[in-house]
């Protein structure tokens, strides 16, 4: 039976097949969800895990979330539903780990997921999480679709704050600058001609609302079929303008607002007046910084490289800044500051060629790297980092050495 039931998308009934301990890997919304289902059919899961660290050893509906490294130990043989969206890098942590028994959260899609307890949680937010991870995965099992999870679509360098921590480095920017609106379709158009799907264009700075134009972005993206949700960063200082109301009232649009506490003034007027749109937002903690945001050449060899990226929580956070689409922000941002060398391994540069070789390019580039030439000028940003006080302020752009190898 246990042949059968290693088809990566497998069904309740040969779930109740496995005669392995049955673990789900991911604790978020989509693990919830599949740990519910499973309850519900009368499926035993016996835990849970996730590389979140400060999830390690804690409680989920009575079922305890393992870190990967406890796994052999405890678990040396296992069958493993995921529930990550970033369904290619678990299955790749899970070979390194030494098991190949494994399922995509397709089964979902066969179950009634609406009569699920989410208690007071906003349930929209919980369907869009486990329906970006049911899209990955779909992708992942039809390779020919080219399916992008989520790109950030850096509007400006400017932010309204100064955060010392910043991991977008925008703390280092001396002379901010606005993208010009040709230079953002550029990229935003090559990119989508190139790509089947992008489930989720996160508007980011700095601080987008310090772009003048961004509801014009907004709407070139909401436009566009492909593009499946946009979603606008903000900190909470500054309201949009009166004339930006309509591209923001699109269906497509949401505002995620970080609460730094008295640094976010204007919080309380902005959820006020994004209710009285009928725009939906939500409102979370700015909290759960990491030390990541240095910049300076650290000469690692390959293998010390390979592993500060294999442990890089920001790895798969594609940015697109003009017309070159990277795969983290860090590298984004430190190019941007000519603070690393140029190296075309670190990006595809969407103004070169036509769409089927971007097609190509695009899918290399997400599918298939150990580090970039970038990394080594990153200190690393691993689920484990030492936490570090979120949106403390700095007084002026910090310094840093640009580098001559341009
Ligand atoms: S608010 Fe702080 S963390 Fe956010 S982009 Fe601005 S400087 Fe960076
Ligand atoms: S530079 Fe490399 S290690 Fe640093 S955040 Fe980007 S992918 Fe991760």
């Amino acid at each position: 039976m246990e042949k059968s039931v290693n088809t990566h998308s497998c069904s309740i009934d040969e779930l109740k097949n496995v005669r392995v301990p049955l673990l789900i890997f991911g604790a978020g919304a989509t693990g919830e969800a599949l740990l519910q289902i499973c309850r519900l059919n009368g499926i035993a899961v016996t835990g849970l895990c996730d590389n979140s660290s400060a999830k390690t050893d804690t409680i989920l509906r009575d079922t305890v979330i393992y870190h990967p490294s406890q796994l052999k130990n405890l678990f040396p043989e296992a069958f493993f539903l995921i529930g990550v969206a970033d369904i290619q890098d678990i299955v790749t942590q899970l070979h390194t780990l030494g098991y190949d028994r494994w399922s995509s959260c397709l089964l979902l899609e066969n179950q009634n997921t609406a009569g699920l307890d989410w208690g007071d949680r906003p349930k929209d937010f919980i369907d869009f999480a486990i329906n970006t991870c049911l899209l990955c995965h779909r992708r992942y099992l039809e390779p020919d679709r080219l399916f992008l999870r989520s790109v950030d679509v850096m509007v400006t360098e400017r932010c309204s704050l100064r955060c010392k921590d910043c991991s977008n480095l925008m703390q280092y920017y001396q002379k901010p600058r606005n993208f010009e609106l040709d230079e953002l379709y550029a990229g935003l158009d090559a990119m989508l001609a190139a790509i089947d799907e992008i489930n989720d264009c996160r508007v980011i700075g700095g601080e987008p609302l310090m772009h003048r134009e961004v509801h014009q972005v907004v709407s070139h993206l909401t436009a566009n079929p492909k593009v499946k949700r946009v979603a606008i960063y903000t900190n909470g200082t500054i309201l949009p303008r009166p004339e930006q109301m309509e591209a923001f009232r699109h269906p497509k649009v949401l505002f995620l607002i970080t609460d730094y506490g008295p640094l976010s003034k204007r919080l309380t007027d902005l959820v006020a007046l994004l209710q009285a749109e009928n725009i939906t937002s939500y409102v979370h903690p700015g909290d759960g910084w990491t030390a990541c945001s240095g910049i300076g050449c650290h000469n690692r060899s390959a293998e010390q490289l390979q592993q500060i990226f294999s442990v890089c929580c920001a790895r798969n956070l594609l940015t697109l800044c003009g017309t070159k689409l990277y795969r983290c922000p860090f590298i984004a941002n430190a190019a941007q500051l000519r603070a690393i060398p140029t190296r075309p391994e670190n990006y595809v540069d969407l103004a070169q060629g036509d769409s089927v070789m971007q097609r190509t390019r695009i899918s290399e580039f997400i599918a298939g790297t150990t580090f970039f030439p970038g990394c080594d000028y990153c200190d690393g940003r691993s689920w484990t980092g030492t936490p570090v006080p979120a949106a403390v302020q700095a007084t002026q752009p910090l310094p840093y050495q640009t580098c001559q190898e341009q």
